[in-house]
């Protein structure tokens, strides 16, 4: 008998109670391990996460949490061999074991980047500018987004036994959510391992993960309003979970990433001579056979134009005739098994439902033996059949379905009642305008190909960190990634209204209206150590003369007729008259508040948020109000970001610019 999979509660390795359930090898049958999660105390579980993980990841700022999802990329990538080995294990070929663990991997460096680059060293995000509540501007409104105290209960499919596991522990350890990860047990070997690794390294603060080897029965009975649950599998099983009383009435957030009955679309413009054509084939089969259709975005509907019906056909079983289904191990393998010969009863089962409505018009051949071998299959259906929208074939099993026009198409597509991922090939601007439009209220991702894109193109059904993955109706509503929203996603959004000084104070951003300090010191000679957020400097003013516009315009080149012609400029419906340049004036303005020796300021890197307001005539003084908005330190330099607040006012006092000029200061200077 192999040994029991261990789960990883409350800082200690457990197995589950009796024998468990045996786990098989997809291609051999062998037995591989066995899984059990009874007499695991699950409530221990959420209490730690809670009691131990949570205060630990919230006393980080988001920059020292990237930091450590970074150090683990780095360490999990250095040691793959053995999880590839393992991999093997699932009917994964070498090719498939990339997308699930480097891919994983991938996630994990993507969110690392984009947690330092976008956002701030604090523990809390600003969403958005600050709202004026009142007349005089001592009421005003910020929105922020703030960690919630809970633990994110993560439920994976079994397709992704690595990269399910990163794409949904990833943004939610950014977002200040301990995790406890509950792989599908099929596959619960290869989490296993991949967890041991991440707890050895020793990297992410106890508590932050957990994992459950078996089954979760009973773990939403802990879970409270502080708690969210991330879902992806079934819509059977997310039917269930979503009626749950600690669901339905205890407030515990529930995300799904459900059933996808995905198409891929071929415009009607193309011919059988076009590029286009093969890129629509190649997809097919590509996403018929990678992880042998056992993919979340496979495509399982192929909607083309009635008239290209027999040429896509013949096509795509040319290509699928090609491809050797065998031992994963083995490099001329293309298509390893099922997970498991229960999925493959699966598959047969929906292969049954949909041979209701549409022949077979492709077979290929499978090994025989223990293994999950199962041959991809094509099948043709009309356009007024039933079950290719509504049964998915969770394996090498699509439907060809031919459409009249582009409005039928998308009438087609919108009959899967909410995908994942679609896909368009056309080389028709006006075809991927309609289409897209049409369709993307169905969908969470849609792909349009053609030959100019192709060269680049990640294809149909890879989901990418930096863009949402998830999608409406059957596909569940849920959003796991898409960059900072997927961190955001998991955050609580809280409107706080209060006077600016609090505004200040809350944030940590100076907010339009609160206290400035101005202590004789200019703030460019102060280094981070010493600079405050509300430190300012009031310059003294200049006035701006007519030689000074004539003098930029023939400089920079730029002689509109607003600032060179005075008849034209009189004319003009805005200026009525001869006015600076904009650039003129913010180029004055920085000659204003600069101070020139070298210091702790080393450079500015740009503006943000710039706004003309009000035209600067001939003879017009302008002085600059600068004061520190936002100072961001960076942890692994010894300088930091500091934004400030930049408005430029003329002689009655009105703003004729206001924007916010971004530097990078040095953490500490010794004046010389
Ligand atoms: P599943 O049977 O629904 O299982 C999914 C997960 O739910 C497993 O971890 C399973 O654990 C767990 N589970 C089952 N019953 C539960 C319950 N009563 N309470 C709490 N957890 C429970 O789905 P699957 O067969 O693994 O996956 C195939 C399906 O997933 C397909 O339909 C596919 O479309 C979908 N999928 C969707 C996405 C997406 O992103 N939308 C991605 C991948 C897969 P056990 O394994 O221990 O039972």
């Amino acid at each position: 008998m192999s040994a029991l999979l261990e789960s990883y509660v409350a800082g200690r390795w457990q197995t589950g109670e009796g024998d468990g359930t045996p786990l098989l090898d997809a291609g051999t049958g062998e037995e591989v391990a066995r899984i059990t999660a009874s007499g695991i105390d699950l409530a221990a579980m959420v209490d730690h996460a809670k009691q131990v993980g949570g205060p630990a990841l919230r006393a980080l700022t988001f920059h020292e949490r990237a930091g450590l999802l970074k150090a683990l990329a780095k360490h999990l990538s250095a040691d793959k061999d053995e999880l590839y080995a393992l991999s093997f294990r699932t009917g994964a070929t070498q090719r498939d074991s990339m997308i699930d663990v480097d891919g994983g991997f991938g996630t994990l460096f993507s969110y690392a980047s984009k947690g330092a680059r976008e956002l701030p060293n604090d523990t809390i995000v600003l969403d958005g500018g600050t709202e004026r509540l009142g007349k005089t501007g001592v009421f005003a409104g910020q929105h922020v987004y703030v960690s919630r105290p809970g633990v994110a209960v993560q439920i994976n499919a079994f397709n992704f036994p690595v990269w399910g596991m990163l794409e949904k522990l990833a943004p939610a350890f950014l977002a200040g959510l301990p995790s406890i990860v509950k792989p599908a047990s099929q596959t619960a070997y290869l989490t296993e391992l991949a967890v041991r690794k991440i707890i050895e390294s020793g990297i992410l603060p106890e508590g932050t993960l957990q994992l459950l080897c078996g089954s979760a029965s009973g773990l939403l009975d802990e879970l409270d309003e502080r708690d969210s649950v991330a879902f992806t599998g079934s819509a059977h099983t997310a039917g269930i979970l979503r009626t749950h009383p600690h669901v339905l009435h205890g407030g515990v957030r529930l995300g799904v990433e459900a059933d996808s009955l995905n198409c891929s679309i071929l415009g009607p413009d193309v011919s059988a001579d076009d590029p286009e054509l093969d890129l629509f084939v190649k997809g097919v089969v590509a996403e018929m056979t990678a992880k042998a259709g056992q993919k979340c975005t496979a495509i399982r509907r192929v909607l083309v134009p009635a008239s290209m019906q027999d040429t896509v056909i013949e096509a795509i079983g040319a290509r699928l005739a090609k491809v050797t289904v065998g031992d994963p191990r083995d490099e001329a393998t293309r298509m390893g098994p099922l997970a498991s010969t229960g999925q493959r009863d699966e598959v047969g089962k929906a292969v049954e439902a949909l041979r209701a409505s549409g022949e077979v018009v492709f077979a290929g051949e499978a090994p025989d033996g223990p293994g999950a071998f199962l041959a991809p299959m094509l099948l043709r259906a009309s356009r007024d059949a039933v079950e290719p929208h509504e049964v998915e074939p969770f394996g090498p099993v699509s439907t060809v379905i031919a459409y009249d026009d582009v409005a039928d198409a998308v009438a087609l597509a919108a009959r899967g009642k909410g995908s994942l991922a679609g896909s368009l090939v056309t080389h028709d601007p006006a075809v991927a305008r309609e289409v897209t439009l049409g369709v993307a209220p169905w969908h969470g991702r849609i792909l349009v190909l053609d030959r100019e894109a192709a060269p680049e193109s990640t294809g149909h059904g890879s989901p990418l960190p930096v863009l949402v993955h998830g999608g409406p109706g059957r596909a569940g509503g849920g959003e796991e990634l898409g960059g900072i929203r997927g961190v955001l996603h998991q955050m609580q959004r809280t409107a706080v209204q209060a006077s600016p000084d609090m505004l200040t104070a809350i944030t940590g951003r100076w907010t339009t209206g609160s206290a400035r300090t101005e202590d004789g010191v200019h703030p460019f000679r102060k280094s981070l150590e010493t600079l405050r957020v509300g430190d300012t400097i009031r310059t003294a003013s200049r006035r701006i003369t007519r030689e000074d516009i004539d003098h930029f315009a023939e400089f920079t080149g730029d002689t509109f007729y607003a600032h060179t012609d005075e008849e034209a400029a009189a004319a003009n419906p805005l200026f009525g008259g001869i006015v600076a340049h904009g650039y003129l004036v913010v180029s004055l303005a920085a000659g204003l508040f600069v101070d020139p020796d070298p210091g702790p300021v080393l450079a500015n890197f740009g503006v943000d948020n710039l706004r003309f307001l009000t035209p600067v005539k001939v003879d017009d003084e302008i002085a600059v109000t600068l004061t520190v908005k936002q100072i961001t330190p960076r942890t692994s330099a010894d300088y930091g970001e500091v934004r400030w607040d930049a408005v430029v006012t003329n002689a009655e006092g009105a703003p004729v610019a206001t924007y916010d000029v971004l530097t990078l200061v040095a953490k500490t200077w010794q004046e010389s």
